[in-house]
């Protein structure tokens, strides 16, 4: 069996300041996707896995990822779904499996999952289409009844999309083997929760998840997949979806997507949740303090998690935390290009003026103006050891830690979430040294962190991935949370 992968994966947010060009997708096409993927616990590595178990021919095409930000352009989204859907149209193949998000968009195209599943069944016929998606996905019904079947991230922190992408590829076998005829079903709610109580440990994802494990506990159910959806897209129909799959049974696929629908719009509630400011966030963490705990208590500037589109510059809580200078404080992971550059040129031990931060977007906090001395330097690559990163090397761009008094400012040439406690290690940093630790996460950073720490304080500071969505301004969304008084 011939069997094409690949896929376009974005989570876009409308309100980041950040562009999306073609220059900062990461493009892997032909065999390089195959060589960069092979033994690696990720969404590909586990589709080939399954492949070279059941000796299919693997077809790569492209697969593009890039870091959450605005809308990419209308010609580079062009670009990318030309050279996968070319690469498709001159191979003879039997499947097609796709690792995607469900939250992309793109200028002029507002659903560029749909719109390539939609151009791809026109271009395979009936032949099998699977796909994996993040749990944030705001999906159509247009893309889930395009496909044969689709596999969304159970977990949130996302830790496995490797096996997602092995239940995807096993139930390709069990088309090709046993003759299954998987079927999708979807349904949606008119609600938009924000993602800062999205968690599958606890909340309403947990009840909702384990209802979801209820359905397909039901014979002929093959997966069912709960959606949160990503808040920042202003399109009409984000928010909270489901989608499931049964074998040639679409009534019993629908009626699992129905219930938990239906018991999401009752608990929509639980979703929402108030977070202190920053000078109140930091009067919690003192007060903490002061009770002398033995891990450090962790400041999650959630609002600016580049992991959501955040720029990672925003300088309100970072402002505050060098004005308090807590003994013991850092803070991970700035995106500032400039100061690292210039941070390399000073040299370690040395002390200069720098300007850090607040360059993306004045309007999230301006750039903070300070003496600080240069303690270490890094070319930025790691291993990361993370549950999220598995192993695998993590590059995070040329890197420097600042110290500004008691706080030591963690800067990086490449946008990247707070998510691995490496990313503290690698600066010189032992995280569960300190004693109050900023991540710039939302909360991907639980994963890695949460086992250091003592406590964790998510601050309503300004930036594009505010849980707050009343500080954002939609045009097309009316539903709840946002006609909440
Ligand atoms: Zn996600």
């Amino acid at each position: 069996m011939r069997v094409a992968i690949g896929g376009i994966s974005h989570e876009t947010n409308i309100f980041s300041p950040v562009k999306t060009p073609l220059s900062a997708w990461r493009i892997l096409q032909n065999q390089e996707l195959i060589d960069v993927s092979k033994g690696k616990k990720t969404n590909i590595g586990g589709i080939l896995e399954i492949a070279e178990a059941e000796n299919w021919q693997i077809v790569p095409t492209l697969y593009a990822g890039t870091t959450p930000s605005a809308p990419t352009d209308q010609a580079a989204y062009a670009t990318l779904k030309q050279k996968l859907l070319g690469k498709l149209a001159k191979e003879e193949v039997d499947a097609v499996i796709l690792c995607m998000h469900g939250a992309m968009m793109a200028e002029g195209v507002d659903d560029p999952e749909g719109d390539l599943v939609t151009e791809i069944r026109r271009l395979i016929g009936n032949k099998p289409l699977i796909v994996t998606l993040d749990l944030h996905g705001n999906n159509t019904e247009q893309m889930a009844l395009s496909c044969d079947a689709i596999f969304g991230f159970d977990t949130n922190p996302h830790i496995d999309s490797y096996e997602r992408a092995l239940e995807a590829a096993r139930c390709l076998a069990s088309v090709f083997n046993q003759g299954v005829i998987p079927v999708t079903a979807f349904q949606r709610v008119k609600m938009l929760p924000p993602t800062i109580n999205m968690r599958t440990a606890e909340g309403p994802m947990l009840e909702l998840f384990e209802l979801a494990r209820q359905w397909e506990k039901r014979s002929g159910m093959i997966n069912v997949s709960v959606f949160g959806g990503f808040p920042f897209c202003d399109v009409n129909y984000a928010g909270f979806n489901v989608i499931a799959t049964a074998d040639g049974d679409r009534l019993l696929a629908q009626k699992a997507c129905d219930d938990i629908c239906q018991r999401a719009w009752q608990i929509r509630e639980q979703f929402l949740k108030e977070l202190p400011q920053v000078e109140a966030a930091l009067d919690l963490a003192e007060q903490a303090l002061s009770e002398n705990p033995t891990k450090p208590i962790i400041l999650a500037d959630v609002a600016d998690n580049p992991g959501g589109g955040g720029s990672g510059d925003t300088t309100e809580l970072l402002a505050a935390m060098i004005e308090r200078n807590l003994v013991g404080s850092a803070a991970a992971l700035i995106w500032d290009p400039e100061s690292v550059d210039q941070a390399f040129q000073v040299g370690v031990g040395n002390r200069a003026i720098f300007k850090i931060g607040g360059k993306a977007e004045p309007k999230y906090g301006q750039p903070i103006e300070v003496e600080a001395k240069v303690k270490s330097l890094s070319d930025g690559e790691f291993i990361a050891t993370g549950p999220m990163s598995r192993g695998n090397t993590m590059n995070i761009g040329l890197a420097a830690r600042l110290e500004i008094g008691n706080v030591q400012v963690l800067l990086s040439q490449r946008r990247t979430a707070c998510n691995d406690a490496d990313i503290y290690r690698n600066l010189g940093i032992q995280p569960a040294q300190q004693r109050l630790l900023l991540v710039k996460s939302r909360g991907h950073f639980r994963a890695s962190f949460e086992p250091l720490a003592s406590k964790i304080i998510e601050v309503d500071a300004p930036g594009a991935a505010n849980p707050n969505l009343h500080r954002f301004e939609y045009k097309n969304i009316d539903y709840w949370p946002l006609n909440k008084a």
